[in-house]
């Protein structure tokens, strides 16, 4: 079923976005990866999965909390793969800190890149899939759409967003052969977990072991961090034959952390 569709999945050049890049080409999707990096890495990585998979695979460096750019980057995905059948919104950034010291600046950049640029992705692509009569729209919130943590105000506002509008995009597509989705990953050990790690020492007057042990294990009761290959898995098999009549719904993969 998705062979030769186009996939452009933001904030693919790391981790769990990247996962999910490759499990889409590897079902045979042609790819517009997006997201930071280093431009002779971004590179590789583009001959490397258009050489393992046999699909093209296109880079755009928009940045994703820009509604310009990222209308921009629709299209040229459109220009050079012919539409846009699979979206992934996927790029995300964290800052830990107390409400009150909490920076203006990274509550903004955090709803712009976590939050508002799922709307401006959906809003553009959303023609071309209703055109098409198919599409499927992955959107990577986290358990921190469903509970909050200290410390994490902006991340847990644009999460919990982003799963409402997972929602009301499911509900305005329902019938048009689209479908939306959202998944909620518990800790992954990506770039974006690592870099959290001393913030949250600091602000829970913690050492980095503990925050490990007790703040980011201890609180999945299976004791271990989701894989990306598993969320990769869970984003191509809601995309795939199986997800046709799955949407609005919230995938969550935390090892038990939502169910204590
Ligand atoms: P990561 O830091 O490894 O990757 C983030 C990606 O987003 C990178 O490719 C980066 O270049 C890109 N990016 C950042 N800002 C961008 C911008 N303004 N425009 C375009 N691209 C941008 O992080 P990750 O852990 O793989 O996170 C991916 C998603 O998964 C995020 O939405 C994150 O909130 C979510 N998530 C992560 C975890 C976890 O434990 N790692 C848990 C739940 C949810």
């Amino acid at each position: 079923m998705l062979q030769s569709k186009v996939a452009l999945v933001t904030g693919s050049t790391s981790g769990i976005g990247l996962a999910i890049a490759e499990s889409l080409a590897e079902q045979g999707c042609h790819l517009m990866l997006n997201g930071f990096g280093d431009d002779k890495e971004i590179a590789e990585l583009r001959n490397r999965l258009s050489r393992e998979h046999n699909v093209e695979v296109g880079y755009c460096a928009a940045d994703v909390s820009s509604a310009e750019q990222v209308h921009q980057m629709i299209e040229e995905t459109q220009k050079l793969l012919g539409s846009v059948d699979v979206l992934v919104n996927n790029a995300g950034v964290q800052h830990v800190e107390e409400i009150e010291t909490f920076p203006v600046e990274q509550w903004d950049r955090i709803i712009a890149v976590n939050l508002s640029s799922a709307f401006h992705t959906i809003q553009a692509t959303l023609p071309l899939m209703k055109a098409k009569g198919w599409g499927r729209i992955v959107n990577v919130a986290s358990i921190h759409g469903l509970v909050a943590s200290p410390y994490k105000s902006a991340y847990v506002a644009a999460k919990h967003g982003v799963v409402g509008l997972t929602k009301t995009v499911a509900l305005e597509t329902a019938r048009q052969g689209v479908t939306c989705n959202a998944i909620c990953p518990g800790y992954v050990l990506t770039p974006l977990v690592e870099n959290q790690i001393s913030d949250t020492a600091r602000a829970r007057g913690l050492s980095e072991q503990e925050v490990m042990s007790e703040v980011l294990l201890g609180s999945q009761p299976s004791g271990r961090f989701t894989d990306v290959k598993d969320i990769a898995a869970m984003a191509t098999f809601l995309c795939g034959g199986a997800g046709n009549n799955i949407t609005g719904s919230v995938q969550v993969l935390d090892g038990g952390y939502t169910a204590a």
